[in-house]
């Protein structure tokens, strides 16, 4: 087996990560085996270059491989927001179900043919000594005005897949991880590395 660590503290991400590693050689390790490590600002202007930080910030510090998603969801009528800042949507420290309240606030004045988004997910690979590779995933959808369904986290119960008729948090953790931006580049990272010797 080969340690990987996953660099997220978010739960939802954690649990789709660690099913996609389901079966594989890489046996991941979450960043609570790493208490002392600091909180990770996410202070760059895109989704590549906040994957990279963090990635390279803990693999430096663990001496270990280390993986990080930066990911989030861009609404092309709102400018791309809420975009690299979708965690903090509603401010710092906000919720799920506060970013989800403003997404639909912010989306009351877009016409419902606007309403197309796109989840975008940045997966970086870094190793100790500097080396990163990142690999990109993407899933396009529509925003509904009412949350709908249970499952997933973040924006999920307003992202409606139109080929399912279902929004993300209505849909089972395999087919969303079967579709999804994280799934995508998830996959392309684990065909790399399963090629390695
Ligand atoms: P990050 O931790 O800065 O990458 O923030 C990711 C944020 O984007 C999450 O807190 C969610 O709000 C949103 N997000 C990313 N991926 C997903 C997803 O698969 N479903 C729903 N929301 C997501």
């Amino acid at each position: 087996m080969m340690e990987l660590v996953v660099a997220t503290r978010n739960e939802g991400k954690l649990r789709e990560i660690r099913r996609l590693l389901e079966g594989t050689r890489l046996e991941a390790r979450g960043l609570d085996a790493f208490p002392e490590l600091a909180e990770i600002e996410e202070d760059g202007d895109t989704f590549e270059a906040n994957a990279r930080k963090k990635a390279l910030t803990v693999a430096r510090h663990t001496g270990l491989l280390t993986l990080a998603d930066d990911s989030g969801l861009s609404v092309e009528a709102l400018a791309g927001q809420p975009g690299v800042r979708s965690a903090r949507y509603a401010g710092e420290g906000a919720s799920d179900a506060d970013n989800n309240r403003k997404l639909v606030e912010a989306l009351a004045v877009v016409s419902p043919e606007r309403r197309q988004g796109a989840f975008h997910c940045a997966m970086a690979l870094c190793w100790p000594e500097g080396k990163c590779l990142v690999f990109e995933g993407r899933l396009e959808g529509l925003l509904l005005d009412e949350p709908r369904g249970e499952g997933g986290f973040g924006y999920d119960p307003l992202f409606l897949v139109r080929e399912y008729g279902k929004t993300l948090a209505e849909l089972p953790l395999e087919v969303k991880n079967r579709i999804s931006h994280r799934g995508q580049a998830l996959r392309c990272a684990l065909e790399y590395l399963q090629k390695l010797p």
